[in-house]
């Protein structure tokens, strides 16, 4: 395909792709074309193929050695050992080799769900799809915010401003446009004309042909030096990681010790080699690090059951140490559903209510007044201004066709259905008069300003219209007119007069408190103000600018509009606060607005807040001072986001800020938990977000948190359990030969407990339940380890409680000469791991009080796991190579009457831990 788009004009690049600039494709072509140029996706490097999982199972540095084991086994003719070790070094990396396919599999159906959506023209129509199934010739509708998803021709541009760092490193965006044709040769960076996937829109809106997609983009050719490995281990990971090479280190020294003892004991060379291998194999929780992946992404995947799609893994367990969450308001704290229920204008005040029983049309002016005739020419003004300088549409609803449903930004939808609602049509509004230029909206200036073409003569102005009539500022209507609408105290800024009923005054200090009188009012009930105004205008630009259009404006009136709290964020909002995390709201609304939010969600008790002008004044200490003690942010601008996000990790926070717009990128990023919306957000937010709430609600936080504490405290279970286990197994080999008796556990013995008795419980440990004080409690300290508050200890005491419960069982019938003593000693230590893992369930609580079999797969793993070893202790083929012994039934009792003692020592112990935070708290 040609690769000069840039030297066509638009309508020469659509004939060249045979595409239609406003149909676009027909469905069937572009399911042809999807075939023949195969889906928009760089091709992904960062993945394992399942070949290099497996090959990876075997060449971990254990495997080897048991590989090595076995072929000394084999030259010295014990092909029985060589040919178990196998089976059991082929039966783990198959266990293994599933458990990390599984994992990396989810991982990467995580990444698939995140991919972008786009908008594109297909057969007339606007529709969404993903990013994934664009193709050449495919008409793309763009906004702010959005990514661009391949590359294009620029065919319809509104301001559009394009920031192409990814591309070219050039920070700073520049202005595109699809009238502009070269006629020569130009770099990449200077095509104003065309478009560049994993470019960022900043401002501004338009259309693009899409030319090419995928490998054969701009970014496709430079992707192999992009393709950035992300298989980064997570901070516990790489923990764990280190926490293995010490143990690897230490279970060295201690195989070395046993080696000795047993050569020393007059063992055989072969013997006390495998002995010392299988004990090494033991000792190292090599695998430890892949269950934690598989915990984590089993979360992540809990996490998106209930509606937050993790998009980074390590956030998975950074969730859990959450201490503070920033919220926006709205759509986030309150459900995104403006209705506008108050009108504003000079004099009169009046309250929109719907006819009870009625959706949506008919408009009744309540309480106060009665529609004046004095009122009707501001009133007029006001709704047409709020109509015209929006962006939502008018359309049928799908279901009912006499049902009017407005299609956009849930505050502009609001004001289209409102003019409505009295008979003004945003459709009939905008083609009376024509738009001609405009500002579009930034949080930053919190305000938008259009400007209509008006018609020359009064007869094409409808009779429910004739209030423009009255602009004339010089006697006779002005060419055209600019509507602002925004928040009311930029507008006042730049405004000089006001229209009082049907006439134009100046805006003097009377009027001025008057309005913000008015406009506090309406804000204090919770109410988002928004402001209109206008001005008339003889002439105007193509592209206008700030200074060219907003000053001077004459304020027309204002609305307040209801935006409900979500129902389940007071709960939310009161677990938080139970969990030990604060909440803390940041919004670009009015003070008064926010404050009375956040009083009826109890965000806070108080009435301080802070705004962005505030924050600006405001030193580093002061910031940090007040972050302590205000939880509202009210006309903040994106970044003060990032002030507050360096102010909390300044104080050790752990912090999760929400964001949507291009704006709160930097400080998504720089948060802790960075929180996209994924219904409003962009798609830049949506990129630098360690989280997506599919449902934009600020409860969703409160889940995933909730879920992140879940599997922090799961894998602390079996981290404890695991190596709980494995010096049981270390120490009964210590200790045995302390008390004269030969070496307790066989080598192959070792193995099968390493792989069967460990493996099932660890795993059930990692779906646990939540314990029931998981949100009651601070959240633990992220600076912690994972191994804090006692585990080293725990693991030690558990450990030595197993083997001498083991040994002592074994002991009387060693002591009786009795052969059977080996299998009693093992199945008991084996009874015993598994009571342990019974019991590690719950940090503090009796099994009793949280239920035996609230865990089902832990019910499922224990019963497996004693089948298995009834089975090694009964069938003649692996009493063979067990060298076990078939036990009676009142020995076999007699082992779990041994392992039942675990559980009762931990019960106590438990009991214990549970009194002295009883007294903590009493004393506290
Ligand atoms: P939030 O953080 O609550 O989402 P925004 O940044 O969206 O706040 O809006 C801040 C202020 O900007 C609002 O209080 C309102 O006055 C004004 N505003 C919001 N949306 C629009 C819009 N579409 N057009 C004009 N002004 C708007
Ligand atoms: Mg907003």
């Amino acid at each position: 395909m040609s690769n000069d788009w840039y030297q066509m004009t638009a309508a020469e690049t659509a004939a060249a792709l045979n595409t239609n600039p406003t149909q676009g494709l027909s469905d069937t072509e572009a399911a042809t074309r999807l075939q023949q140029y195969g889906p928009n996706e760089l091709v992904e490097r960062g993945g394992r193929t399942p070949w290099q999982i497996i090959v990876e199972q075997f060449t971990g540095f254990m495997t080897l050695i048991l590989i090595g084991a076995a072929v000394i086994s084999l030259v010295l003719g014990d092909i029985l050992d060589a040919v178990v070790i196998m089976a059991i070094v082929v039966l783990n990396a198959a266990l293994g080799f599933y458990q990390e396919y599984k994992a990396e599999q989810s991982i990467a159906a995580l990444k698939r769900m995140a991919v972008p959506t786009v908008r594109v023209r297909r057969a007339g129509r606007v529709r969404e799809i993903s990013a994934r199934e664009v193709v050449p010739g495919d008409v793309v509708v763009l906004e702010t915010g959005n990514v661009i998803p391949t590359d294009g021709r620029v065919l319809q541009s509104v301001n559009l401003r394009v920031q192409e760092a990814a591309l070219t490193g050039e920070a700073e965006p520049v202005d595109k446009d699809a009238d502009l044709v070269y006629d020569q040769e130009r770099a990449l960076a200077d095509r104003r004309n065309m478009l560049y996937m994993g470019t960022i829109i900043t401002y501004g809106r338009g259309e693009f042909i899409v030319t090419e997609t995928g490998m054969a983009t701009e970014l496709g050719n430079i992707a192999e030096l992009l393709q950035s490995v992300d298989q980064e281990l997570t901070p516990l990971q790489k923990r764990l990681d280190k926490l293995g090479k010490s143990l690897a280190l230490v279970a060295g020294i201690l195989v070395a010790v046993v080696f000795v003892l047993g050569i020393l004991r007059g063992g055989d060379w072969e013997e006390m080699l495998l002995t010392s291998v299988s004990l090494a194999v033991a000792a190292v929780p090599e695998a430890m690090t892949a269950v934690v992946t598989i915990a984590l992404s089993l979360g992540a995947q809990r996490m998106l059951a209930r509606q937050a799609l993790i998009r980074k893994l390590p956030a998975v367990e950074t969730l859990g140490s959450v201490t503070v969450i920033c919220s926006d308001k709205t759509g986030t704290l309150t459900q995104n559903r403006m209705t506008v229920t108050a009108l504003d204008i000079a004099n009169h005040r009046f309250d929109m209510a719907q006819k009870p029983g009625e959706e949506g049309m008919e408009l009744m002016l309540a309480t106060g007044e009665s529609l004046t005739e004095a009122a009707r020419p501001a009133l007029t003004l006001l709704l047409i201004g709020g109509a015209l300088a929006n962006d939502a549409t008018l359309a049928p609803d799908e279901t009912d066709a006499s049902i009017l449903r407005a299609i956009g930004d849930p505050t502009e939808a609001a004001l289209v259905l409102g003019a409505a609602q009295v008979g003004m049509l945003k459709d009939k509004l905008d083609a009376i008069f024509p738009r001609v230029a405009e500002l579009p909206f930034d949080s930053v200036r919190k305000r938008m300003t259009t400007v209509s073409k008006v018609p020359s003569s009064r007869a094409d102005i409808p009779d429910n219209l004739e209030a423009v009539w009255e602009i004339r500022p010089n006697g006779d209507l002005p060419p055209y007119v600019a509507f602002t609408k925004g928040a009311m105290d930029g507008m006042l800024n730049v405004s000089t007069r006001v229209w009082v009923e049907d006439h134009f005054e100046d805006l003097d200090a009377g009027w001025r408190d008057r309005i913000m009188a008015a406009h506090d009012q309406l804000a204090q009930n919770g109410m988002r103000v928004l402001g209109v105004a206008l001005r008339p205008l003889d002439q105007v630009e193509k592209s206008p600018t700030e200074g060219e259009l907003e000053h001077d404006l004459t304020l027309v009136g204002m609305f307040g509009l209801i935006d409900p709290p979500r129902p389940e964020v007071k709960d939310a909002v009161a677990i938080c606060v139970e969990a030990g995390i604060r909440p803390i709201m940041i919004t670009g609304d009015h003070p008064l607005t926010a404050r009375h939010i956040a009083k009826q969600l109890e965000i806070t008790d108080n009435n301080e807040f802070i705004t962005g002008q505030e924050l600006d004044r405001m030193t580093q200490a002061e910031i940090d001072a007040a972050v302590q003690e205000v939880s509202v942010f009210a006309r903040v601008s994106p970044e003060h986001k990032l002030i507050l996000v360096d102010s909390l990790q300044r104080q050790g926070e752990v912090a999760a800020m929400t964001g949507d717009g291009v704006n709160d990128a930097p400080a998504l990023k720089r948060s802790d938990i960075g929180v996209a919306m994924g219904i409003t957000g962009t798609d830049v937010a949506k990129g630098a977000a360690d989280m997506i709430l599919l449902d934009d609600n600020f409860a969703t936080i409160v889940a995933a948190v909730e879920e992140g504490r879940i599997i922090y405290d799961n894998i602390r279970k079996f981290i404890k359990y695991l190596l709980s286990c494995n010096a049981s197994e270390i120490a009964v080999m210590l200790i045995g030969p302390f008390l004269g008796m030969p070496l307790p556990l066989l080598p192959l013995q070792i193995l099968w407990m390493n792989l069967v008795t460990d493996g099932l419980p660890a795993l059930a440990l990692g779906v646990e339940p939540a314990e029931e004080d998981v949100m009651k409690r601070p959240p633990y300290s992220s600076s912690e380890s994972i191994f804090g508050r006692g585990m080293v200890q725990f693991i030690f005491f558990a450990g030595v409680i197993m083997s001498i419960i083991a040994i002592t069982a074994g002991y009387f019938f060693w002591h009786e000469g009795d052969p059977r003593w080996q299998t009693i000693l093992f199945t008991t230590l084996i009874f015993a791991q598994l009571g342990l893992a019974l019991e590690v369930r719950s940090e503090k609580n009796s099994l009793l009080h949280i239920g035996l079999f609230s865990n089902h797969f832990m019910i499922g793993a224990v019963i497996l796991t004693i089948i298995l070893q009834l089975l090694v202790i009964y069938v003649p083929f692996l009493q063979n190579i067990f060298k076990t012994n078939a036990l009676t039934p009142a020995e076999l009792a007699y082992c779990f009457g041994f392992g039942l003692l675990v559980m009762a020592i931990m019960e106590i112990y438990k009991w214990f831990l549970r009194r002295r935070d009883a007294q903590g708290k009493a004393t506290a």
